[in-house]
């Protein structure tokens, strides 16, 4: 029987341990942990995952700095003010909620943020050690997240298959890269695979991050695995994920569910990663 792995629960367990650990950082030190988020442009999701950024960290006694701009916004006014909290000792954390305007380069905006105060794991410094396997780095808050739903369902990742489908920098690449630590034997797939479903039916764990509603199907699971589903796609006002919940959840061992699996993870390793900075300074 398949069993639908609670992220949603899990989350709530985590935000507690940050809450508890943000409690004693005020404590000791007679200011609160703070989180500074910067949003530019219109995109209705990303105001949708800004504001439970930004309830999540009321939740957990996190202080947070919202700075928003419009579409037109000019590098310079975000780097500037990039500038000015990297060095401001009230912020711990800088979430730069991404996809920024067409105008903008995402690369050079997010390089710009202290690697020590990357929350969001996405910077170049902070990407390289993941890859390396150096102590010391921010990790990738989903990837994080995929981390600890597994080993939640008490799955041993050492020498299992894992296989990811998408190649993103901000979840393909870097779960893959943590799989590869945990020594799970890894196969990452992209568009341009070939022979996709003989792939995934030889997954132990399989994670997709592609963004395509139901791109998974139950013919594509191998019996008893684990299924990350991380895929938020929109589709007439309504929310599904990249796995067809309903089908495959008759072969898989464990599998989230969309919402509550991947999405309440995310935020919770956000908030790990800030507090994470805190007590490092
Ligand atoms: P992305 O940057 O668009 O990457 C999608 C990846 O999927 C690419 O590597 C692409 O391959 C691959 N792909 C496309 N079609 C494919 C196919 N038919 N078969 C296999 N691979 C295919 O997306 P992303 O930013 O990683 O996000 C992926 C999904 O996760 C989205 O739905 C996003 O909303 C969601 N997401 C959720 C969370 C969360 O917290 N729950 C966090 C982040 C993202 P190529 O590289 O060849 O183009």
């Amino acid at each position: 029987m398949c069993n639908v792995i609670d992220g949603k629960a899990l989350a709530e367990k985590i935000k507690q341990g940050v809450r508890e650990r943000a409690d004693l950082y005020e404590k000791k030190y007679g200011r609160r942990i703070g989180l500074a988020v910067i949003r530019a442009g219109n995109d209705p999701a990303s105001e949708i995952y800004v504001r439970s950024k930004i309830k999540a960290c009321e939740s957990c006694n996190i202080s947070s700095f919202s700075y928003v701009f419009g579409d037109n916004v000019e590098k310079s006014e975000l780097l500037e003010l990039i500038g000015k909290l990297n060095s401001d000792p009230a912020v711990h954390g800088i979430l730069v909620q991404l996809p920024l305007p067409k105008h903008l380069d995402e690369r050079e905006i997010l390089s710009a943020v202290s690697p020590r105060k990357d929350a969001d794991g996405f910077h170049v410094i902070n990407a390289g050690k993941l890859f390396l396997g150096e102590r010391g780095g921010v990790t990738a808050c989903t990837p994080r997240g995929i981390i600890e739903l597994i080993k939640s369902v008490g799955t041993d990742i050492a020498g299992k298959h894992a296989v990811v489908l998408g190649r993103s920098n901000i979840v393909g690449k870097p779960v893959a890269a943590l799989l590869l630590q945990n020594d799970a034997t890894v196969t990452v797939c992209h568009s341009r695979t070939v022979g996709l479903k003989d792939i995934t039916l030889t997954a132990d764990i399989l994670i997709s991050a592609v963004g395509k509603k139901h791109i998974v199907t139950k013919d594509m699971v191998k019996k008893g695995a684990v299924v990350i589903d991380v895929g938020m796609n929109r589709v007439d006002g309504k929310l599904y994920g990249d796995v067809d919940f309903d089908g495959v959840k008759d072969v898989a061992g464990y599998i989230t569910p969309v919402p509550g699996g991947v999405g309440p993870m995310t935020v919770a390793m956000l908030l790990a990663n800030t507090a994470d900075g805190a007590f490092d300074e």
